[in-house]
């Protein structure tokens, strides 16, 4: 009787732990998706640096982050 209840604790257990990390990966792919689904005006390319940024404030110009230098689109 013990071994068997001690086995279904460990099997529950594994059960649950699988379940969290499930879960997890679902939250970590919808946050990858939601990154990827940021539209594409949003995304600055900075000429002077090559960096590149999301600003979703300014639609024209755009002042880049790292070095400061206007961008246009
Ligand atoms: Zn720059």
């Amino acid at each position: 009787m013990i071994n068997i209840d001690f086995s279904l604790a460990i099997g529950l257990y594994m059960f649950i732990f699988l379940i969290v990390v499930f879960l997890l990966w679902l939250g970590i792919r919808k946050d990858k998706e939601r990154v990827l689904t940021i539209d594409p005006k949003y995304i600055w390319f900075c000429n002077i640096c090559t960096h590149t940024y999301i600003n979703t404030k300014e639609e024209k110009f755009s002042v880049c982050p790292r070095c400061g230098s206007y961008n246009k689109k």
